[in-house]
């Protein structure tokens, strides 16, 4: 039986009402699971018949699903290794709900580690606009953009750096800002019980001062007139409301926007939501702010790359592997081959550790393509695909790293799942040589 301090249900109260019974009464409930399908990838129409277990409409994201609570080992299924879904918290996605992402929006997500939201986000741009995914813990940033490249990512910089500085390289560049900042957890009780020995009065108001000068920063890199979504994983009313207040008092060119549709529980501020388990999540907080003044963008310069007479050998390489390419500038870096998202800005230290995809490198003049590169492709671009089903023993050999024995002529070919795209092998002699990652195998 999960027990609480009492110092945390008497907050509770304040925060649930005539609800805390039947909180407290769920406290030991199986908790909320989900999934986020990846529009970049496929859609849920063709996503939900193949996948091996039920499925049932999430109230709070377009493209959000719980899933039932007995399924073990869902991230070794191998459209998840495709990335045609993101395991995600149901509530938890209610965040990008209230940035509603139009395509062409530019996008910070300013504490974007593991990638939930980002993958989110990206799905709803679906190949517009860019998305800037920033993580200031430099192993998570490295998770991060794992994860980027499983989702296919090709509009996207990932960075590691602090919100202060990398606010102030980006002031006024972005449609929209999420600051999904961390929290105390409170959320995450039911999922994770040895947390709660971690709740303190002092850590919620740390927390509440660190939240509050992340906001200080994100604010800076929302242009006029766009928009600012805070959000926890919490519901500390000194964490939520608390911040939220604070934040608009010093901060006067910003207003919350009235929420008219919202699928959580109301709260003091007409500006914020929150989830909690009585609604069908295990807990968040979003809270959608906007900047006043006309909608424009500072306008940063893009980044373009130095001349560099290797990139029509590089193209010409490509296009043996290509029918399209992705589109962006081919850049090469240190012999290392990126395609440069069209809306990159020209920005110096700001902790970037990957700016659009990285395609490949070159090594004796000879163009060697990368994991990344085919997992942000679509199986109509590219000249050779071995597409298998979900239950072809092939695709488990694939993923595990073995070769496959393929017919198809000799060259670089993409694997694909169900038509979606898992990783890539050189094909020779009737054998599929595997260049699935080491690192990303089933074991
Ligand atoms: N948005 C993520 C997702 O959907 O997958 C989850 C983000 S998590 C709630 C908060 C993140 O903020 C963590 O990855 C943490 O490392 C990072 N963080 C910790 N301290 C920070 C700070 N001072 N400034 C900015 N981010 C911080």
């Amino acid at each position: 039986m999960i027990s609480f301090p009492d110092e945390f249900i008497a907050e509770l109260k304040g925060i649930f009402g005539d609800d805390i019974t039947e909180y407290l009464n769920r406290a030991d409930d199986e908790p909320f699971k989900g999934i986020s399908v990846n529009r970049l990838k496929t859609d849920p129409e063709r996503l939900i018949p193949l996948l091996p277990f039920e499925v049932r409409k999430s109230p709070f994201y377009k493209d959000g699903y719980y899933y039932s609570d007995d399924i073990q080992s869902i991230g070794r299924h191998p459209l998840h290794h495709a990335g045609a879904f993101y395991v995600q918290e149901p509530s938890a996605s209610s965040a990008v709900s209230l940035l509603d992402i139009h395509k062409g929006d530019t996008v910070l997500d300013l504490c974007a580690a593991p990638g939930g939201k980002s993958s989110q986000i990206a799905s709803c741009l679906g190949g517009t606009g860019l998305i800037w995914s920033n993580e200031v813990v430099k192993n998570r940033a490295q998770i991060l953009l794992s994860n980027y490249e499983r989702m296919g990512i090709s509009k996207g910089v990932v960075s590691s750096c602090y919100p202060e500085v990398l606010c102030d390289r980006l002031e006024g560049f972005f449609d929209k800002v999420l600051a999904d900042a961390p929290c105390s957890g409170e959320g995450m009780f039911r999922k994770n019980p040895d947390a709660i020995a971690e709740w303190s009065r002092e850590h919620v108001r740390s927390c509440a001062e660190r939240q509050l000068s992340i906001l200080d920063s994100a604010c800076k890199a929302v242009k006029e007139g766009g928009v600012l979504v805070y959000s926890t994983c919490t519901f500390s009313y000194e964490e939520n409301e608390g911040v939220i207040k604070e934040f608009l008092r010093r901060h006067q060119d910003f207003e919350g926007c009235e929420l008219t549709e919202h699928t959580g529980r109301q709260t003091e501020l007409s500006c914020a939501v929150r989830i909690t388990p009585i609604e069908g999540g295990e807990g968040h907080f979003a809270a959608k702010l906007r900047r006043k003044g006309e909608c424009t963008r500072s306008v940063k310069p893009a980044l373009r790359s130095k001349p560099d007479n290797r990139v029509s050998d590089v193209r010409k390489m490509l296009s043996e592997i290509f029918i399209k390419l992705p589109d962006g500038e081919l850049s090469i870096i240190n012999d290392k081959v990126f395609i440069i998202p069209e809306l990159m800005p020209d920005i110096k230290n700001a902790g970037v550790i990957r700016a659009g995809i990285y395609a490949g490198e070159l090594k004796k003049g000879r163009f060697e393509p990368a994991h990344a590169l085919f997992m942000a492709s679509h199986p109509s671009e590219l000249r050779q695909v071995l597409d298998m089903k979900a239950d072809d023993e092939r695709v488990k050999a694939f993923l595990q790293g073995h070769e496959l024995e393929c017919s198809l002529p000799s060259g670089y070919t993409a694997a694909a799942v169900e038509g979606i795209i898992t990783g890539f092998g050189k094909c020779s002699g009737g054998r599929l040589k595997n260049k699935y990652p080491k690192g990303l195998r089933l074991i």
